[in-house]
């Protein structure tokens, strides 16, 4: 399985567009700005899920679901323009013939979420860490750094081989061990960004 971040040569500033394809086509967040160029050029997109609504991650939601008309899945379906699937901690969503569960992840936003594919070590973390131990800011509505590492905390038990974050490359060499450095960084200090 391809997983690709198709912003990746976006100019304009997004949050990533991680695509997984297989019999389907499915994307983890909408992005803004000119990413849309590359969205735009898949043949299709049958799913989207969003990790949280903060514009970066969700702005050109509108367009990919005029263009392509895929369901899309979001812990607050309220917080996006178009319609959504709620869902919760727990729930399983099988993406491009995965399995993966849904684990909330508020601390950054109040809807953020994780995808978690265990057969694989496959995790989506949204904006919660990044790599090189970085983690989430919580200086933006809804920001609670408290909250923010218990979620970390939720996800550094699991078995993670490669972690997919909201900014910056895919990390697959030591994902679990940065993991933990995001949460030790979180308990020492406020973000960066
Ligand atoms: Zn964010």
């Amino acid at each position: 399985m391809d997983i690709v971040n198709i912003s990746a040569d976006a100019q304009d500033f997004t949050g990533n567009v991680w695509k997984l394809e297989n019999e389907d086509t499915c994307l983890i967040d909408a992005g803004t700005g000119d990413s849309w160029e590359k969205v735009s050029e898949l043949s299709s997109v049958d799913k989207v899920v969003v990790t949280h609504s903060h514009y970066d991650h969700v702005d050109n939601i509108a367009k990919v679901v005029n263009y392509f008309s895929p369901d899309v899945y979001a812990y607050n379906p309220s917080n996006l323009e178009v319609d959504a699937e709620k869902l919760n901690e727990g729930d399983v969503i099988e993406l491009s013939g995965l399995e993966f569960k849904v684990f909330h992840t508020p601390g950054h936003k109040d809807d953020s979420l994780c995808l978690f594919n265990e057969e694989n070590g496959l995790l989506f973390a949204g904006d919660l860490v990044f790599p090189d131990g970085g983690f989430g800011r919580t200086d933006l509505a809804e920001g609670n750094r408290d909250v923010l590492i218990r979620s970390i905390k939720k996800i550094v038990e699991l078995d993670v081989k490669v972690f997919y974050p909201g900014h910056g490359d895919a990390v697959g060499k030591n994902a679990s061990n940065w993991l933990n450095s995001s949460l030790e960084e979180a308990m020492k200090h406020k973000s960066k960004y």
